[in-house]
């Protein structure tokens, strides 16, 4: 916080709160804050009916329970007293935030991931050990997709992607974040909305799908994958498409080497791409880094410059969409070692041809 300039931080919705103090502030209009000062003790200011809620260590921070009839903002004022510069959290509902530039007039206000998204992106062996097991549990749901264990023919993307959100579950996650099922035509929309459509033969299928796993008592952290099957022999164009894909996502994943910028490794996959034609294709970037969220930094895409360091987590998903024909996508988590790039996902990458 010194180094970036910040005195206090004002902490409320999204994944800094419970990165910090392990707890996670319900979303609702009640506000909950934590006023982390660089020169003082912590205050979690919380609805008084939402305290019975927090596992309450008094070594990280103090209590501060507002009642109904309180105003928890003068609260907040008071704990900030006369500090000039403000590290808001992104997701802090504006609201609250008008209410705090309000009370607190002459304040500079910025967002929070100034100080943390540097140092939450870069992941200790407890927080890798808690990707790898959540990478685990969707690969034990994927290798049951390119076995033939879920029916895909006949059946609505709907239902598809209702059966692999109850498969993270039973395979150890606490949530299903989204799962994603695109078919047909719809599998050239990469954030497609599973509906209707019934899954005939011969199609690709992109199925993208993830969730969050808790390890013990810690807070939990996020699985994300893609494979992309076809329900019978392939058009040869999705045929020669999926095998440059396959190749680009390889040489991304290889070339996510420590010291490697993140615009190098999704020039990699996108270079490889482009040659073979299929650039105009390739319409996203090639990935994002991933912990208690899924889409955190380091984002890898063209213009950020960020050096790979050592635990640094993101996703290599590179994609190729022909829009009205269709697509596919593959997508596996990896992380930054010193030993090279270590996948989180392992389940297989080769085209499968599912007959169910
Ligand atoms: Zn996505
Ligand atoms: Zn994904
Ligand atoms: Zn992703």
């Amino acid at each position: 916080m010194r180094e970036a300039g910040v005195d206090v931080l004002l902490l409320s919705l999204g994944a800094d709160m419970p990165w910090l103090i392990g707890y996670e502030a319900m979303p609702l209009e009640r506000i909950t804050m934590l006023v982390l000062p660089a020169d003082d003790d912590a205050t979690l200011v919380v609805p008084a009916l939402e305290a019975p809620r927090v596992a309450h260590d008094a070594r990280l921070f103090s209590l501060r329970p507002w009642s109904e009839s309180e105003d928890p903002i003068a609260v907040i004022a008071d704990l900030v007293g006369s500090r000039v510069e403000m590290g808001i959290s992104d997701r802090t509902w504006a609201t609250s935030l008008l209410a705090l530039q309000h009370a607190l007039p002459g304040r500079r206000f910025r967002p929070a991931s100034a100080v943390t998204s540097a140092l939450r992106s870069v992941k200790d062996p407890g927080e890798i050990a808690a990707l790898r097991a959540a990478g685990a549990a969707a690969d034990r749901v994927a290798d049951a997709l390119l076995g033939g264990e879920i029916q895909l023919i006949g059946r609505r993307e709907a239902d598809v992607s209702e059966e692999i959100g109850r498969r993270l579950i039973a395979e150890g996650h606490n949530k299903v974040n989204f799962a994603i099922v695109g078919s047909g035509p719809n599998s050239a929309s990469p954030h497609h909305e599973p509906g209707e459509r019934v899954i005939g033969v011969g199609e690709p299928v992109v199925c993208d799908f993830g969730g969050t796993l808790r390890l013990g008592d810690t807070v939990g952290y996020c699985s994300d994958t893609t494979r992309t099957v076809v329900t019978g022999e392939p058009d040869p164009l999705f045929a020669e498409l999926y095998a440059v894909l396959e190749s680009a996502q390889e040489v991304a994943v290889e070339g996510a080497m420590i010291g490697t910028t993140c615009e190098a490794v999704d020039a990699l996959g996108r270079d490889l791409i482009s040659r073979a034609g299929f650039g105009d294709g390739f319409i996203h970037r090639i990935g994002h880094g991933i912990g208690i969220e899924e889409h955190e930094t380091p984002y890898l895409v063209a213009g950020n410059t960020t050096p790979l360091q050592p635990g640094h987590a993101f996703s290599v998903e590179p994609g190729i969409y022909l829009a009205g024909r269709f697509g596919a996508r593959i997508e596996d988590i990896v992380v930054a070692t010193e030993g090279g790039p270590l996948r989180c996902n392992v389940s297989d990458r080769g085209l499968h041809v599912v007959e169910a």
